[in-house]
């Protein structure tokens, strides 16, 4: 396995501010999912082990099916608790920014940084395509399956395999599975099981991690889904696509929690000659907007051009402010202005 993937400069770096700095925050993005909360929480204990003081903070709830993770306690959610989160900031030495690549994806907490005058130094460690540049080191491989993987990388190349401990090894095995819906796609390079390999000699029990992230479904959950699979996909079958759309009624209706209707948007996908899907979720303030594909076909043009959204080929997103009415039929006439790569598919 290659060993000194990242830019030896960025490791360098680091191992100054390690000598130098004790106060670190770790910023996830906004609805942080299995990769952001286990690549931070990775980076966590990392830093704690090594006797530092570190602060995780996210800009919103995550799903109750992550509450299990070790240390999942010490995340710091800004919208509850902005004081203690802004006071961490302002102590920061160092700000690690994890699994986005814009500052506006961590909400309010970029706000803040940018308001509070902060001098910390700044980290981005991400694997979506295109960082913005605020940042002082910018660690930035779209390679990567998720930024757990990179995550692995960074610490055993800054430190050791040895420093990885259990527990980190369990939160970044969360990160890379639920980034590739359980090693179903965009997993194909033989790396990636060969950190599994390492992370399994730690003594993680993946399969229990499995069981605790994807067999954890609460009953409103599985019925929302029932209700959703029988009513609620349109299909456009010229273009290979299907469309989900779920209001705040039909969500109330099923006693809709955050996170309850994760996933949704790949399920379409199992139908045979589908390989676009669209996830329309009426949220409180906006309209969210989920697109995922097989194969070669954009979900990044189509949320940029369609969404003013982004994300990877195969899984991105975006919010519209308007009525789903609205969203419906940008998504409509989206298809039509795609129809060539849509059609064409096989
Ligand atoms: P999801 O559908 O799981 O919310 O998001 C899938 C991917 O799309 C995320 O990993 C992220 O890269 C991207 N994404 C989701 N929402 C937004 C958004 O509002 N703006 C941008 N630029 N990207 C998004
Ligand atoms: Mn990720």
């Amino acid at each position: 396995m290659k060993t000194n993937y990242i830019n030896p400069e960025i490791i360098a770096t680091f191992k100054e501010w390690m000598k130098k700095y004790d106060n670190y925050v770790i910023v996830a993005h906004i609805s942080p999912d299995g990769d952001a909360i286990g690549s931070s929480l990775s980076l966590f204990h990392y830093l704690f082990e090594q006797n530092k003081n570190v602060r995780v903070i996210v800009p919103n709830s995550f799903p109750d099916f992550f509450r299990w993770m070790p240390m999942i306690n010490q995340v710091i959610q800004y919208d509850f608790h902005p004081e203690i989160a802004q006071k961490a900031i302002k102590e920061a030495n160092v700000i690690c920014f994890v699994d986005f690549n814009a500052l506006n994806r961590c909400g309010s907490i970029g706000d803040f940084i940018t308001e509070s005058g902060t001098e910390a130094k700044r980290i981005l460690l991400d694997h979506h395509p295109f960082p913005e540049t605020c940042f002082d080191l910018i660690c930035s491989h779209p390679e990567m399956c998720a930024t757990a993987e990179l995550t692995f990388r960074f610490i055993t190349e800054l430190d050791s395999l040895d420093s990885l401990s259990r527990n980190n090894a369990i939160c970044l095995y969360t990160g890379m599975m639920t980034d590739t819906g359980g090693f179903t796609y965009n997993s194909n390079r033989a790396e990636i099981f060969e950190i599994i390999s390492k992370l399994l000699a730690k003594g993680i029990d993946k399969d229990s991690i499995y069981r605790r992230i994807y067999h954890n479904n609460s009953i409103n959950r599985m019925r929302l889904m029932g209700y959703t699979l029988s009513q609620k996909m349109k299909i456009y079958p010229n273009f290979h696509t299907v469309l989900i759309t779920l209001t705040q009624e039909e969500l109330k209706q099923y006693g809709y929690k955050k996170g309850d209707t994760e996933g949704f948007v790949n399920l379409p996908l199992e139908i045979k000659d589908i390989f676009f899907s669209c996830f329309l979720r009426e949220d409180k303030t906006a309209i969210k907007v989920s697109l995922r594909s097989v194969g070669n076909f954009s979900c990044t043009d189509f949320a940029q051009k369609i969404y003013n959204g982004g994300g990877h080929r195969n899984a991105s997103g975006g919010e519209h402010y308007n009525s789903m009415e609205d969203a419906i039929e940008c998504f409509e006439k989206g298809l039509e202005q795609f129809h060539e790569q849509l059609e064409n598919r096989k």
